[in-house]
């Protein structure tokens, strides 16, 4: 009998990356043999391969659940190499729930106990394990100290696929370190090797981080090569994870050549929509923000940041949600399974954790909240920048019956002679000390911000034109009574503005026309002020 359910166990580790529905489905049919003759131990490695399979298929509350069941006879037998491997999948799970002390802790054990005679596939595995832990944590020194030590056992016992996914890790945290150098030589070494034994997903992933390393070294075409070949392999294996980076870094790859890469952000987005990849989605809908705010269009731009910023509050809520989960797990568990256990103490700590993960939640909220204040400010003048100005104008334009909107747009007369006379950082005062003159005046929603190095946007509600054309004229006066001097001169500026209705779904069109009113300003001899209506083409 005992032969039979070994079979069938090994049937089900076989089977468990390749159709782990299947390796489900053998493991529980030896633990149901095991248990009809009552063979503890056997019935311990059937939840062992359960759980197994049940992190293959991403189901990790289950997985927890046959891991525990495993962890407890195996405890009561006293089966050492049994805790070892129950310990190691918990730790996964572990790590994949975020919780990466606890990930950690069962790593150190599950390593301590490999004994003496320590199976080299095992220890590799776990070292590069806690090597993973340490990565995501962003200590990579650490990291890379634990990637070596697995990397050496790996390569004394030749375990070579093994070998080629630790070398792509090393790779990818001097990448991280910014060491191009040592990133391209440990990612070719594992492209190498894995070409050698025909793995292809690695294969694929060492392309994109080779391509990525090209890409760095401006070498487009070689960068393309890499990639092309890539998308190749993971269309034939059909893996969606890999492809979503991939995606992102070719179209940032076909941006630079002066394509639209579009197309395959969204490919990218839907791919991560499909797996469920919450962060791989956000990260996508940060990289079509930056492009759009790179071609100023910032509405659409403005809409990608907002899901974005809302897809990293998901993340955090869902990181939340996932350790509640473990530790209800924990909870039943050690209640189903110890009565005498002190429920009330396990209960205590429960809340106690729960509202420690709360405040945790509370405190990322109000750091988003204060990033997303900072990315809307412009470094040196702390007034809106452009991304700032978009959001703000978005919000402001056409929301009053009674009053018209009135942008303008004022620009530094010759500050390039300016610079050259003073320098480059009285440039910078010149900057901070117009801006912080003009930050607070007393207008009707008056905000200003910095369009861009000398170039400013004022907005606020007016009655009429004629009221527009006195505040853009004492504006002008404003920044001429500073008297910022260089070679006998005074700084002062020009200021071209539109006054109307106007509508945010227009606000290209409206900067354009405002645009040109500068131009004219500046045309006309420049500290001068240009102000007309708006209308909407
Ligand atoms: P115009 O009257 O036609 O506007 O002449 P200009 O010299 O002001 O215009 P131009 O566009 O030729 O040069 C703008 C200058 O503004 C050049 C650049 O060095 C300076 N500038 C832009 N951003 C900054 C900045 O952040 N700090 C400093 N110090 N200078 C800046
Ligand atoms: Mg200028
Ligand atoms: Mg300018």
């Amino acid at each position: 009998m005992t032969n039979e359910i070994k079979l069938l166990l090994d049937d089900s580790k076989n089977l468990a990356l390749e159709n782990p529905k299947k390796s489900f489905a053998i493991a529980t049919e030896a633990f149901q043999l095991a248990e009809l003759h009552n063979l503890v131990i056997q019935k311990a490695y059937a939840y062992f391969h359960m759980a197994y399979a049940c992190r293959v298929m991403s189901d990790y509350s289950n997985g927890l659940i046959y891991a525990f069941k495993a962890l407890e006879i195996f405890k009561a037998e006293n089966d050492i190499s049994g805790i070892s491997r129950i310990k190691n999948i918990i730790g996964i799970i572990y790590f994949y729930y975020g919780d990466y002390t606890s990930a950690l802790e069962h790593f150190i054990v599950s390593l301590e106990l490999l004994g003496d005679d320590k199976d080299p596939i095992r220890e590799s595995a776990i070292l590069n394990n806690m090597g993973e832990i340490y990565r995501e944590a962003s200590q990579l020194d650490k990291a890379l100290h634990y990637f070596n030590q697995a990397l050496v056992i790996s390569q004394l016992n030749n375990l070579e696929s093994n070998t080629s996914a630790i070398l792509l890790n090393i790779g990818e945290i001097y990448f991280l370190q910014e060491n191009e150098s040592k990133s391209s030589e440990y990612t070719l070494n594992a492209y190498e090797l894995a070409k050698s034994n025909n793995s292809i997903i690695i294969q694929g992933e060492a392309e994109t981080k080779l391509g990525r390393l090209m890409f760095l070294k401006k070498k487009y075409d070689v960068a393309e090569t890499y990639y092309k070949s890539a998308l190749e392999k993971f269309d034939k294996v059909n893996n969606k994870y890999y492809l979503i980076d991939l995606l992102i870094n070719y179209a940032i790859l076909v941006e630079s050549k002066g394509v639209c890469p579009r197309k395959y952000l969204i490919e990218a987005l839907d791919y991560a929509t499909e797996v469920g990849l919450e962060s791989k989605m956000s990260l996508v809908y940060k990289t079509l923000a930056e492009y759009y705010e790179r071609i100023s269009d910032y509405k659409t731009s403005l809409t990608y940041f907002k899901s974005h910023h809302l897809k990293e509050k998901e993340v955090e809520a869902s990181n939340l949600s996932k350790k509640l989960e473990i530790l209800s797990i924990e909870f039943k568990y050690i209640k189903e399974k110890n009565q005498t256990f002190n429920c009330q103490t396990m209960s205590m700590k429960f809340e106690k954790e729960i509202s420690e993960s709360k405040k945790e939640l509370e405190e990322i909220k109000k750091q988003n909240a204060s990033l997303l204040e900072v990315s809307h400010l412009d470094e040196l003048t702390q007034i809106y920048n452009r991304r700032g100005i978009s959001q703000k104008l978005s919000e402001s334009l056409g929301s009053h019956d009674e009053l018209l909107d009135a942008i303008l747009m004022f620009d530094i007369d010759h500050f390039k002679k300016y610079n050259d006379a003073c320098g480059h950082l009285q440039g910078d005062q010149c900057l901070e000390l117009i801006t912080s003159k003009l930050k607070t005046l007393p207008y009707r929603d008056y905000f200003i911000g910095r369009f861009g190095g000398e170039e400013f946007i004022c907005y606020l509600k007016v009655k009429s034109l004629d009221e527009a054309i006195s505040v853009a004229e004492h504006i002008r006066q404003t920044v001429e009574s500073l008297k910022l001097s260089y070679l006998n001169k005074t700084i002062t500026i020009s200021i071209g503005g539109k006054v109307g209705r106007m509508h945010s779904d227009k606000i290209n069109e409206i900067i354009n026309q405002t645009d040109q009113a500068l131009y004219v300003a500046k045309d006309k001899g420049r500290n001068n002020v240009v102000i007309a209506e708006y209308k909407s083409t």
